[in-house]
């Protein structure tokens, strides 16, 4: 006889975690299957740990309505539950005439998402909030803050499991099989093969999401599902420049990520990073050979940085559905029904925003569930 369950997510990183901890509030019968030994071992926990504001994605976007509102609720979370966070703001700078251009379009993309306190500033001005910077201009987004993720996924973790959510660390997914209105979750653990059956599986593997849909029985290619992993790197400033900045500071978007970006972490050491580079494998080694890059990108904007101040630090895999040089995609988060799937509910290429905007994910895919 086969266990039967209400709901099945696979992955227990912050989106699987923030999802089980919603919808356990429904007092469902909630299995989240993680491959790992424990949660948050992948992308939540390699990441920038930045609060966006939602400026960069275009208006009524999944990323744009979704970070806003999930920035607000993360914020009052963290407020209400003692997990460090600092609403520290951002300035986006501009090294020359070309991004200043980039600022003013950002500025009013911003607006139309319903950031409304951004403030474009001069050079002088730039130099007033951040004495250390070198810039033509900036964009100010007071909103934006960092926070202590590792903080945010324990007490999701303890709070979905006090409502109920059951977790099966060390167990991977490997088959999901349509069975009458229901599906059978076909795992592997250290026991060997089993299966549980439930009515609703939520995908909510990262990296693995678009094979998990494959395995529902999904046509990946002509759903526009297949993921393309975008590696990205951080490197460490030397520990003299310790509080050099107080805000985070980003140069103008590049193409795949935001560009390398440099933020104070709560315990005051400068990091910079993540570059953005496409990879066939997951790997999260740096690879030291781009601490040129990084040095470059760093010197632009501050100028007495040398070489030997940089220090490689961690590295993380964003799940993208966009191939190099393709145009925005958006999040994937859909319930399966009108492709056949009654009860599936897919969550692809959720790269950033996604830290941010997990709570609000999570309501949205409850709300889909009720
Ligand atoms: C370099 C980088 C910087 C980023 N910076 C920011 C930022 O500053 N702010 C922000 O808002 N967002 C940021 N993001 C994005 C954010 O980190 C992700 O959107 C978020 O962590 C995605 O969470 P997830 O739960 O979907 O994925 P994951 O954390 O990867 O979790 C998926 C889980 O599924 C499990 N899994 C996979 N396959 C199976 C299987 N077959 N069976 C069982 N379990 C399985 C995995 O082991 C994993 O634990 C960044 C991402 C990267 C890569």
């Amino acid at each position: 006889m086969l266990a039967e369950i209400d709901v099945a997510i696979i992955g227990a990183g912050v989106i699987g975690l923030a999802t089980a901890r919603e919808i356990a509030q429904q007092k469902k019968e909630i299995f989240v299957f993680e491959k790992n030994r424990t949660f948050g071992l992948e992308t939540s926990s390699r990441n920038s740990e930045v609060i966006h504001a939602g400026i960069y994605y275009p208006e009524d976007s999944l990323k744009a309505k979704l970070c806003v509102e999930g920035k607000n609720l993360l914020y009052d979370l963290c407020d209400r539950h003692n997990i460090a966070c600092k609403k520290c703001g951002k300035i986006i700078v501009a090294a020359d005439e070309n991004d200043i251009n980039w600022l003013e379009e950002l500025y009013k993309q911003g607006r139309k998402n319903g950031v409304d306190d951004l403030v474009l500033l001069s050079r002088t001005q730039v130099k007033k909030l951040e004495p250390s910077i070198e810039a033509r201009a900036g964009l100010l987004s007071p909103s934006s803050g960092i926070f202590n993720s590792h903080n945010l996924l324990k007490f999701l973790y303890s709070q979905a499991r006090e409502k109920g959510a059951e977790f099966v660390f060390g167990t991977e997914v490997i088959g999901i099989e349509r069975a009458s209105a229901k599906y059978k979750v076909h795992i592997r653990d250290r026991d060997g093969i089993s299966a549980f059956v439930a009515p609703v599986v939520v995908n909510c593997a990262g990296l693995n999401s678009d094979r998990m849909a494959e395995l529902a029985g999904i046509d990946i290619a002509k759903s526009g599902y297949e993921l393309h992993y975008c590696k990205g790197e951080y490197f460490s400033l030397d520990s003299k420049y310790r509080n050099l900045i107080s805000r985070l500071i980003y140069p103008t978007p590049e193409q795949a990520g935001h560009g390398i970006h440099w933020r104070q972490a709560l315990d005051g050491r400068v990091l910079l990073g993540p570059s953005a580079h496409y990879v066939e494998a997951i790997d999260y080694s740096v690879d030291e050979t781009y601490k040129q890059y990084f040095y470059s990108s760093a010197k632009r904007f501050l100028p007495f940085v040398e070489l030997e101040d940089l220090a490689p630090e961690s590295a993380g895999i964003r799940p993208k559905l966009q191939g190099p040089g393709d145009e925005f995609r958006d999040f994937i988060i859909t319930h399966e029904e009108k492709a056949g799937f009654p009860g599936l509910i897919n969550l692809i290429g959720i790269e950033s925003p996604g830290l941010t905007a997990a709570l609000a994910i999570a309501r949205y895919v409850s709300r889909m569930m009720s």
